[in-house]
């Protein structure tokens, strides 16, 4: 990339948050008359997403990334612990498994969904013998095949915890939202500014599980009593049985993750429009797919799911480098005409952190070739018609 040109105004980017006027007035109004942190206005943005995806529960956190951490310490995953997820996604879905001691190890993507491919899944399942968490992605905003993985974690008394950053908005062949945990122990969010909705920063756990949401509120703030823990000294909790004012107990090792109110207030006010985000994704996703349809050498990454999608990216693969040009020529040709693209991602066990702890990003064969075909181009609410049209005129002629 020509790092000596800062992006400008005109160019476009491969995603991009949108906020109107009504964002800036709910945090305005936050500002001028609410509190920053630890008030009412997070168990409102809480109780919209567990309504709006069908979970019993929700706990906001700082982000994405957080919340991943959060849902592996809820689930007492540990030291030893063994905890798999695909070779394509974003580091943190395998970081989590790091930050409470435990193993990350990949599992290969199914070519057509770029999903965790669940046949793949169970030969390494069976070949590691215990395996303690799954933490699926649905890349890209299409779900997993979430049965066939319930059904492989049940068999080894594994957790499940989907990694839904891509996904808020999208839903299963079933018709539950994802979110809904229906076949999930928990599901983790991300507010990142190029996903569904954004809160700056933020991210969230949902839950069906009573003990889990409690642990989560728990763990969120510092591993220090919530009102529904029973206290565990007596005799400097209460006096003549009535619980003392200032009293609070640390009963375990938690975390500072509180999202603050102002993002929250964010977060509710993005939430009503979510709808009218995924639709505008979605119509921008079938104006991709036929301009390409007669292309010789690109096609889209994911071709099933259309309806049931986040459609958080679009995703071509393109034969780079054999019969037409490199991927980093290509990608240099297009920032030149003002379009910014990405690819997502580097395989996880490809990164030196994770092959200097044994990985080997030959183990992934699926993966590696998609990842020397891939390309991310623009997808975003506010991408207009005349732009998408810009951007696939010079995606069709920059090829070679
Ligand atoms: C964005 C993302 C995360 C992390 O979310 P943050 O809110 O940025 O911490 C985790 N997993 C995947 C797949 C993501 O895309």
């Amino acid at each position: 990339m020509n790092t000596s040109s800062a992006p400008s105004k005109h160019m476009i980017p491969y995603g991009q948050h949108y906020l109107d006027e009504e964002d800036i007035q709910a945090i305005v109004r936050q500002m001028r008359e609410g509190t920053l942190t630890q008030g009412a206005t997070i168990e409102t943005f809480e109780r919209s997403v567990a309504q709006y995806v069908g979970a019993k529960y929700a706990v906001a956190v700082t982000s994405g990334t957080a919340a991943l951490h959060l849902a592996c310490a809820a689930a007492k995953i540990t030291t030893g612990d063994t905890l798999f997820t695909s070779a394509i996604t974003f580091v943190a879905s395998a970081n989590c498994a790091k930050y409470v001691g435990a193993s990350p190890q990949f599992v290969d993507i199914d070519p057509d969904t770029l999903n965790m491919d669940p046949a793949d899944l169970d030969r390494r399942c069976k070949a590691a013998g215990r395996v303690r968490a799954i933490v699926p992605v649905h890349f890209a905003g299409l779900a997993c095949d979430m049965s066939a993985i319930r059904r492989i974690a049940d068999a080894y008394g594994a957790v499940v915890i989907e990694d839904a950053s891509h996904a808020l908005g999208g839903s299963f062949p079933n018709g539950t939202r994802v979110g809904s945990c229906s076949m999930s122990d928990m599901t983790v969010l991300s507010f990142h500014p190029v996903k569904s909705i954004t809160t700056g920063e933020g991210g969230m756990v949902t839950t069906n599980d009573e003990n889990l949401y409690r642990d989560l509120l728990r763990l969120r703030s510092h591993g220090i009593n919530k009102a529904h823990d029973p206290l565990l000294l007596a005799e400097h909790a209460y006096t003549d049985g009535i619980q003392n004012r200032w009293y609070y107990e640390m009963q375990e090792l938690g975390f500072n993750y509180r999202m603050t109110e102002i993002q929250a207030a964010l977060g509710v006010s993005q939430l009503k429009k979510l709808d009218r985000f995924i639709e505008r994704r979605r119509e921008l996703v079938i104006r991709y797919d036929a301009a390409f349809a007669d292309s010789a050498d690109i096609r889209p990454g994911q071709r099933s799911g259309r309806d049931m999608s986040g459609h958080h990216l679009y995703v071509i693969r393109a034969p780079f480098g054999r019969g037409c040009v490199s991927r980093n020529s290509y990608m240099q040709r297009l920032y030149d005409k003002g379009v910014i693209s990405q690819v997502h991602y580097i395989p996880v066990p490809l990164h030196p952190y994770y092959q200097k702890r044994g990985h080997r990003p030959e183990d992934f064969p699926n993966a590696l070739s998609y990842y020397s075909e891939a390309l991310s181009i623009p997808l975003f609410f506010a991408l207009t018609d005349a732009q998408q049209d810009q951007v696939i005129d010079t995606i069709r002629s920059a090829l070679h």
